[in-house]
């Protein structure tokens, strides 16, 4: 398919509340990069109800807004989602599309991408745009992060990427922007939904919600082993945090790999980030250097992790640990 626009598609997600969950990130380096391509920076919405979404794209730096609504899109599901923005691509036929790494993003990109027999770029975590020929140069890791690698889909359009959740930041809001805003109508038949969600049972377990945790507590080789994980889990407790950990801590299988942050784990960008017995490896920090604050506790006083950290306590974890939660229940009390 050739595009008939030069911008940019930026599909920013929304919650069953209509909040957005992914996608304002996204329009951070997208703007950077429609302005590249000499295209307007496009959020593009789908739900049950758009106003909130909508307004938040406006604050966050979208030119122009493209939403469909209606029950049926206040849940996801592959039929609905992939038959809506497929219409959109259809008519609009835009240059590029970028979507977040959620697991629906996951689902909806290649179902695009397979139905326009375009190229897709999965998990990225940077981009350029070739000068000469407006293709995107998508930057991602592969061989378990050993190598980072530049793909570009040459041949049709739109360029479609996926990327990795927490990898760009929001920008800061700027409140009453306006942006121009196209309400489309598509209607999907109930029976052509093929998948009938019939319940939604959520994880309860903060734990598994690394990438939207606002505080995570970190172990690494200085933890010793799972005990010094279960330390760890009474701090995240107390902070109402979760528990994540260095490849060093996860290939002991001192705790699983989903918990593994880092060039080959997730990437996070919580609001405190607690790493303990960590000693601050690239391949660690390039996936929480982008967390609000950092606390390093840290026998060493020469590890890495002290570079980038606001906050350091050189000690024993095992010490510095059970005092930091026995003030936190103190406050708390
Ligand atoms: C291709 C590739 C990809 C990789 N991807 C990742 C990745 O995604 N994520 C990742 O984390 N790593 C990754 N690594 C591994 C990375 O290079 C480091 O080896 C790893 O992060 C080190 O983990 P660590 O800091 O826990 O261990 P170490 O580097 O061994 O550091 C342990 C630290 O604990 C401190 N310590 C020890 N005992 C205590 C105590 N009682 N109290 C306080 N401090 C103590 C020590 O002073 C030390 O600083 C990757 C490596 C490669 C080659």
């Amino acid at each position: 398919m050739y595009a008939k626009s030069k911008d940019l598609w930026v599909f920013v997600e929304t919650g069953e509340d209509g909040s957005p969950v992914s996608g304002l990130d996204l329009l951070n380096p997208g703007k950077e990069l429609a302005g590249k391509q000499g295209g307007a920076l496009t959020a593009v919405i789908i739900g049950g109800n758009n106003e909130a979404a909508e307004k938040a794209c406006a604050e966050c730096g979208a030119d122009k807004i493209i939403t469909i609504g209606g029950e049926e899109y206040a849940r996801y599901t592959t039929d609905a989602y992939s038959g809506a923005l497929g219409y959109l691509v259809e008519k609009y036929r835009p240059e590029t599309i970028l979507i977040g790494a959620t697991a629906n993003g996951r689902d909806l990109a290649p179902r695009i991408a397979s139905r326009f027999d375009t190229g897709i770029v999965a998990d990225c975590i940077g981009f350029e745009v070739e000068e000469e020929t407006g293709n995107l140069v998508c930057m991602r890791p592969i061989s378990s992060g050993s190598m980072i690698v530049s793909c570009i889909c040459p041949g049709s359009r739109p360029q479609i990427a996926s990327v990795r959740l927490n990898t760009f930041k929001k920008s800061a809001p700027s409140e009453n922007r306006a942006a121009e805003r196209i309400r489309e109508k598509y209607h999907v038949q109930a029976d052509s939904i093929r998948t009938v969600i019939l319940e939604v049972i959520n994880n309860k377990s903060a734990r598994a919600n690394l990438e939207d945790a606002e505080i995570i507590v970190s172990g690494g080789r200085g933890t010793g082993g799972e005990g010094g994980f279960v330390l760890l889990r009474e701090l995240a407790d107390v902070l109402g945090g979760v528990v994540a950990a260095s490849r060093a801590a996860t290939d002991e299988g001192w705790i699983p790999s989903s918990s593994l942050i880092g060039q080959t784990g997730k990437s996070v960008a919580p609001k405190l980030y607690i790493a303990c017995g960590i000693s601050g490896a690239l391949q660690h920090v390039c996936g929480m250097s982008d967390s609000d604050v950092i606390v390093a506790i840290n026998r060493d006083a020469n590890a890495p992790i002290f570079e980038i950290a606001d906050y350091g306590v050189v000690g024993d974890m095992f010490k510095v640990v059970p005092a930091f939660i026995e003030e936190v229940k103190k406050a708390r009390a």
